[in-house]
This record gives structure tokens, C-alpha cells and sequence, in this order.
């Protein structure tokens, strides 16, 4: 899973801590059109990824989520994304795809995860840093 501002970890990092008093109010209204040209793009880009990843059929929804950008439960294979994604550009879609899609097979942040991420999104850490610098402009606007 992969904790935006209000969880307490980005990955095994700890993710600025200093805006945790912060309410979720941060959030940015996604209007209808974003949410269905949204949907309908994460239908492509979700089957995408699970195909070339070699991964048997999951199921997926969208969510408003206050401390998650997205969630995995390997035991269900049921992926959540949060609606929020709508307002982000592929790039660090396709990131946060990737690493749910990761956890399906490694449930935790370790060697194993990140050898999975550097063999299918070897820019990873580049986007993780872009997420990042989303989640503080959106504090500090
Ligand atoms: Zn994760």
C-alpha cells in the first residue's frame, strides 16, 4: 500500500511528518468528468500493467481515501485506488499501479518488492519523488 501525507509511511520511509497535524481538508475536488475519464483510463492502464505483469484476473474500485493512495489484499486480490489519482498525471498512476500490483505477490517494502518494481517501472523512484513533491505543493499552495 502506499500512504499518502496522513498515513505515517510512504513505502518504509517516513513521509513529512511535520504536516501531520493537517487535516484531510487538503483534498482537491474531482469533478464528474475527471471522475469518469478517470475510471475509464485506469480500466486501460490497470489491465495493462497486470497482463505484462503476469498476473492472473483482480478485481479493483475506486475510493476516496484519506491516508492511502492505494491498497492491496493479496488474499482477495482486491485493489483500491484512491479517487484522488484522478487529478495526477500517468506517470505516478502507472506508479502507484505498479506497486499494488507488486504487493500481490510481496505483501512488504522489501528487496524482493523493489527488485519487482526496478524490473517493470525502473523509474520508479523518480516518479515516488514526483508523488512526493505533488503531496507538498498541494499543502503548500
Ligand atoms: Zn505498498
Amino acid at each position: 500500500m502506499i500512504f499518502n501525507t496522513f498515513g505515517n509511511r510512504f513505502g518504509n520511509r517516513p513521509l513529512i511528518r511535520r504536516h501531520r497535524h493537517i487535516r484531510p481538508d487538503w483534498r482537491q475536488p474531482v469533478n464528474e468528468a475527471q471522475k469518469k475519464a478517470f475510471k475509464e483510463d485506469l480500466q486501460y492502464r490497470v489491465e495493462h500493467w497486470r497482463i505484462i505483469m503476469g498476473e492472473t484476473p483482480i478485481r479493483w474500485t475506486i475510493r476516496n481515501m484519506k491516508s492511502q493512495w492505494g491498497n492491496c489484499r493479496p488474499q482477495t486480490r482486491q485493489l483500491t485506488f484512491n479517487m484522488q489519482l484522478a487529478l495526477l498525471d500517468n506517470s505516478l498512476r502507472d506508479y502507484i499501479i505498479v506497486h499494488e500490483l507488486s504487493h500481490l505477490q510481496v505483501p512488504n517494502h522489501g528487496p524482493q518488492f523493489k527488485a519487482r518494481m526496478d524490473m517493470f517501472l525502473p523509474d520508479w523512484r523518480t516518479r515516488r519523488k514526483l508523488l512526493r513533491e505533488y503531496v507538498i505543493h498541494i499543502l503548500n499552495p
